[in-house]
């Protein structure tokens, strides 16, 4: 990829002031990183990283910044159990000891979990502070990163602490994922597949035909989950209907991932998720058997690949995990779910989220539970 892809992110809602644009490039980073890419004005950046990235990119994007700009850095330690609270309050009371005021910009560079919890401080830092994102991981670049949704977990759930602060700009570079151990990749690989079955069937027919999974992933796809993500993003940025497309295999994924507390990485729960939800689409006669095999003999192929341990689930506590999901209000679950692959069912009223019983809820565990124990 040696062309630079430009992607924008627009509000139609509101003024233009804060759309911005998605730049992916291979060493996008080393361009940053030598100077030959102009950043916004700011008075001071402050790089937000984990411990792991600080090592391979964060000190060099450090030293690059600090040749020409007044920069700083904070790192916490690697891992979504440290998304949390605590680690929010310590990376705000540095940004404080490093002098940042409202004018200096944060630069998440990092997975996932650094840019949901650099935006989230970024946005409550001083009543908010611009932030640029460089993701990292394959799920920060294809999903976590666009969009502007931020936040820390809870131990009643995920994300439960958030805000939307959309970002100023998003750097890609594929060549960050070349030091990527294989298990991260299959989990952004997870999410690039739920963007083929919402929004597009010839990209699902194309990473079904993918023989292998790894860091050499073709570009393609990467560009293409950002497309569909922007535009949906620019279309319902607060998720009053139709974002919440993008939160297929979500619900019983999150479920997964908060019983497990957090110990099974998110693509796999979403893996997981969208096997479970993909049956209740069928079994709630909204989408057809070949559509349903097509895509269920993927996510186990993505599954196995994978080579996890099944995790266990029991059904009263990924419910009550369900029910926390932001999603749902009162008692009643409620899941989006696909029509076809590359199209969302709506409800007659054109409603994105679909209340699923707790009986085919239920039901839609068990089947996992069997579809995947047998080999
Ligand atoms: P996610 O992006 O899935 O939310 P994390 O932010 O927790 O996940 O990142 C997953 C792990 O990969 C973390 O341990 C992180 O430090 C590490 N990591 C992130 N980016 C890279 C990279 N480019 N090379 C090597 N390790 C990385
Ligand atoms: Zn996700």
């Amino acid at each position: 990829l040696t062309r630079r892809v430009r992607i924008r992110v627009t509000f139609s809602s509101d003024d233009r002031n804060r759309s911005y644009e998605i730049l992916i490039r291979d060493r996008i980073l080393d361009e940053l990183i030598e100077g030959t890419l102009p950043l916004p004005n700011a008075n001071s950046f402050i790089i937000v990283t984990d411990a792991n990235v600080n090592k391979l990119y964060g000190s060099k994007l450090l030293k690059g910044l600090s040749g020409v700009t007044k920069a700083g850095l904070v790192s916490f330690p690697a891992g979504e159990a440290n998304k949390n609270i605590e680690t929010a309050w310590k990376v705000a009371s540095e940004l404080s000891r490093l002098g940042a005021d409202r004018r200096s910009v944060v630069i998440a560079l990092g997975g996932g979990v650094v840019g949901d919890l650099a935006g989230f401080v970024a946005s409550i830092y001083k009543r908010g502070v611009d932030y640029l994102q460089i993701p990292t991981t394959l799920l920060a670049q294809v999903d976590s990163s666009i969009g502007g949704k931020t936040g820390v977990d809870a131990p009643w759930g995920k994300n439960q602490l958030g805000t939307f602060h959309q970002p100023k700009g998003v750097f890609i570079d594929p060549r960050t994922l070349l030091t990527l151990p294989p298990h991260e990749i299959l989990n952004g690989v997870a999410e690039i597949a739920k963007c083929a079955i919402v929004a597009d069937r010839e990209m699902f027919s194309q990473l079904s035909k993918l023989t292998k999974f790894d860091s050499d992933i073709p570009r393609k796809f990467i560009v293409r989950a950002c497309r569909i993500k922007a535009r949906i993003v620019s279309e319902d940025e607060k998720e009053t209907n139709l974002r919440v497309v993008l939160n297929y295999g979500h619900t019983v994924g999150h479920a997964i991932e908060s019983s497990s507390n957090f110990r099974l990485r998110h693509g796999m729960c979403v893996t997981l998720g969208m096997m479970a939800e993909s049956w209740i689409a069928l079994t709630m006669n909204l989408l057809q058997r070949t559509d349903f095999e097509k895509q269920f003999e993927l996510l186990r192929r993505l599954y196995r690949y994978s080579s996890v341990n099944l995790p266990i689930l029991n059904k009263e506590t990924l419910f009550k995990f369900a029910l926390t999901d932001k999603k749902t209000d009162s008692l009643t679950v409620r899941m989006s779910l696909p029509r076809e692959i590359g199209k969302m069912y709506t409800t007659a009223d054109g409603n994105y989220r679909v209340p699923v019983s707790k009986e085919i809820f239920d039901g839609s565990i068990d089947y996992l539970r069997k579809a995947l124990s047998n080999g």
